[in-house]
């Protein structure tokens, strides 16, 4: 059997660098070249240039053992040395790393050598815990700025990291704190969500009554002054724990393979996986793609990645790539839409951002909305834009970069996973054409290949699946305590390659197109068609803002292909008859794409399901569409929705 999956989207819009912009952009078509002359050599010459090492390392992969693989593991460095101090000892002590902003509007710079301060607090508070390298720490905080410091003080004393995104219920952080075996816990009284304060501290305080681990310390944030409930000998403030301890640490190096955090996935196919990462490498291209990538001028940018700490994006590029790049970067607490519709662009025009890294989903809502929210304030300091999470529709990049881009700024489209620990395929700004829609190119010393599926890779034109073909920096080490999974997983399919996951197309130019999830894939009479490409026309009709496509099992056609579709704002009142409109929308993909994928069904909803990082859970629609009990909800980031979905579609 083999993988190709029909091609059906026609998109054709290009757009070229503008000489501005090329003229003085960061990257350089030569890191091509130089990475397909010597990968390694490529990759070794980045390590050195962007990091300082303590111990500088000769070897730069060892790959005896695959899939385990140790990048520069004869060297040494201390992370968050490269993120903090040595920026300070550069006389950058006065950038500010963190403009803060609390949903409640409260606000806070903090310049690298404060936070450099801090960090070093931090990092003797955990020490004075008890804690040692190696050992794992449990972080669930809202995002504030401790979350950055936190993270950044584990790494400073080699203690490997766990984030538990502060959305998740006490069960999932429970689990997490079991599967790491962390015996210590960071965490607030609480943040501002939506408009209030919401608890922290009492589910972490459930989350250890049930874990089998047994926690023995528990530093709380002080961030909403709500009372919390106290366990003596356990708890202590954050607060006075770093006042009561030394204000100088010296960061000590580790080994490039020294752990550096584990971090479990989204969850949107099943169950999270603890996803392990270290040092040298992972900074390396973290720190890589984020300056070239996002064309960053730290001297002059103020970037901003929306992104909760609790997410792989989080990671890397709201705190190990930007600060190891020097940046300096908004850090916001609270929700897109709280205290009115516009406070993304309003933060915008306050810091004068100039690059924006979001994901399709939050594009998405906005178009719902409608532009004149973004018109309210004035936005135009903006000069790069960014996407990751789910593949962009064309219409949806094409917006992002009118709307908010003004027209004229470059849009990129990362492609990268948690296990990926690093964006692997995205446009170099300044450098390539871009194409919306697209993720376009492997990064420079990347090596992607798309293959049918019994491996055999797919030349020219083609959709298959797509996999990595040779170690990168940043690749996952493992599944936290579970090598065999790792395997499993990753690797028995196609044994030497890397299998993500995603079904993927190379187009004409060699430019590659991602496809949405392998699993999702739908087979109609014989034709594999991709949940994107589908999604992607509905979004294109005037009237829709999001679409879900999924394939339910069907008597005649082995799968038919079932649309959920939100309408936007404008268009919702006009709508009164909803077999009409989805008519209409059927009508429209037939069209656009062909007879085949003429959906069976199109559903109007309001809400689609979600995780907390904002992306479609496709396998409870199929659920509901196939009549069957919706599975397990309990990464959604609403679990009522699907209820109100039912309804709907009754
Ligand atoms: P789980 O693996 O637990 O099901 P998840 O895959 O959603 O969860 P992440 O690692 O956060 O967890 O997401 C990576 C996935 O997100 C990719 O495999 C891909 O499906 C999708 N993705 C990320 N960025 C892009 C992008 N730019 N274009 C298309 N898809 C993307
Ligand atoms: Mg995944």
């Amino acid at each position: 059997m083999t993988v190709q999956i029909d091609h059906a989207l026609e998109e054709i819009r290009r757009f070229r660098p503008s000489p501005e912009f090329a003229a003085q952009a960061v990257a350089d078509a030569r890191l091509y070249e130089e990475a397909a002359a010597d990968r390694l050599g490529f990759w070794a010459e980045q390590a050195r240039d962007l990091l300082t090492w303590s111990t500088p390392f000769t070897q730069t992969l060892d790959w005896s053992n695959p899939p385990f693989a140790k990048w520069f593991h004869d060297g040494e460095l201390n992370v968050a040395y490269n993120c903090l101090d040595r920026h300070v000892e550069a006389g950058l002590g006065d950038r500010v790393a963190l403009h803060f902003e609390g949903e409640p509007g409260d606000s806070r710079a903090i310049t690298y050598a404060e936070l450099t301060a801090e960090v070093k607090r931090a990092a003797n508070a955990l020490l004075a815990l008890g804690v040692a390298a190696g050992d794992r720490v449990a972080i669930y905080l809202p995002m504030i700025p401790e979350a950055v410091v936190a993270m950044l003080a584990c790494a400073r004393i080699g203690a490997v990291h766990s984030v538990v995104f502060g959305g998740f219920s006490s069960k999932s952080l429970q689990a997490r704190i079991d599967d790491a075996q962390a015996e210590v816990v960071i965490t607030a009284d609480g943040g501002y969500r939506k408009g209030r304060a919401f608890p922290l501290k009492p589910t972490v305080d459930e989350a250890i009554e049930a874990a089998e681990t047994t926690v023995r310390s528990v530093l709380v944030v002080n961030r909403t002054g709500e009372d919390v409930a106290w366990t003596e000998g356990r708890d202590v403030w954050w607060a006075d724990q770093l006042a009561a301890v030394d204000a100088e640490h010296e960061a000590q190096g580790f080994n490039a393979e020294q752990p550096l955090f584990i971090l479990y996935t989204s969850g949107t196919t099943g169950n999270p996986k603890g996803i392990l990462h270290t040092s040298g490498g992972y900074l390396t291209q973290a720190a890589f793609t984020h300056k070239n990538v996002f064309d960053l001028h730290p001297e002059r940018d103020v970037y901003w990645c929306t992104a909760d700490v609790g997410w792989i994006t989080g990671h890397s590029y709201v705190v190990y790539g930007p600060l190891a790049n020097g940046a300096t970067q908004v850090l916001y607490e609270g929700t897109p839409d709280t205290p009115h519709p516009g406070r993304w662009w309003e933060i915008i025009e306050k810091y004068q951002v100039s690059i924006l890294y979001t994901a399709p989903t939050a594009i998405r809502s906005f178009m719902k909305q409608g532009r004149d929210v973004v018109h309210g304030f004035n936005v135009r300091s903006l000069r790069l834009l960014g996407s990751v999470g789910e593949p962009i529709n064309p219409e949806a990049w094409i917006w992002y970069r009118h709307v908010i881009g003004g027209g004229s700024i470059p849009v990129v489209d990362t492609w990268w996973q948690t296990e990926t620990g690093a964006i692997m395929i995205s446009a170099l700004p300044g450098i390539t054409d871009l194409k919306p829609g697209s993720a376009q190119v492997a990064i420079p010393g990347i090596s992607i290949d798309i293959v049918d599926d019994d491996g055999t890779p797919i030349e020219g034109e083609g959709g298959g699946l797509l996999t990595i073909t040779e170690p990168w920096p940043s690749m996952l080490r493992g599944i936290w305590g579970d090598p065999e999974r790792f395997k499993e997983t990753y690797w028995e399919k196609f044994g030497d390659r890397y299998f993500a996951g995603d079904g993927a197309r190379r187009d004409e130019d060699g430019d590659i197109w991602l496809l949405g999830r392998v699993d999702d894939v739908m087979n109609v009479s014989g034709h594999r068609l991709s949940t994107a490409e589908i999604e992607s026309s509905l979004v294109a009709h005037p009237w829709t803002a999001e679409a879900a496509v999924v394939g339910a099992s069907d008597e005649t056609t082995g799968q038919a292909v079932v649309a959920f579709v939100i309408l936007k704002t404008s268009q919702a009142d006009q709508v009164t008859d909803v077999v009409a409109a989805s008519d209409e929308l059927r009508r429209h993909v037939a069209l656009q794409i062909g007879a085949i994928a003429r959906p069976r069904q199109v559903f109007i909803v309001n809400e689609l399901p979600k995780t907390r990082s904002g992306k479609i859970m496709r396998r409870l629609l199929r659920d509901l569409a196939e009549g069957r009990e919706i599975g397990d909800t309990t990464t959604l980031a609403d679990t009522s929705i699907m209820q109100i979905i039912s309804e709907q579609v009754k």
